[in-house]
């Protein structure tokens, strides 16, 4: 049977909230000082321009720090693969 997963070699994770360059250009993905893109900017660049796939979608917690005390906050996920 066939699945989304057949022939997937590579994976990145992405979360909301956090950006990064992407690993195939000088594509910034995700909000830094200049740019606000979420998530789904992240995966739509992903996916546009260097043919991934959305293979999963969840949530984790991000740990902050003010100084004194650390919070976490949920944040989404996603992980592309192709
Ligand atoms: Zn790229």
């Amino acid at each position: 049977m066939k699945t989304i997963y057949d022939g997937v070699r590579h994976t990145i994770e992405l979360r909301s909230g956090t950006g990064k360059k992407c690993q195939h250009c000088d594509f910034w993905v995700g909000p830094d000082q200049t740019h606000a893109a979420d998530l789904g900017d992240q995966i739509n660049h992903y996916i546009e321009y260097h043919d991934y796939k959305l293979l999963h979608v969840g949530t984790d917690t991000d740990t902050d720090y003010d100084g004194q005390n650390y919070t976490k906050h949920p944040v989404a996920i996603a992980i592309v693969g192709k």
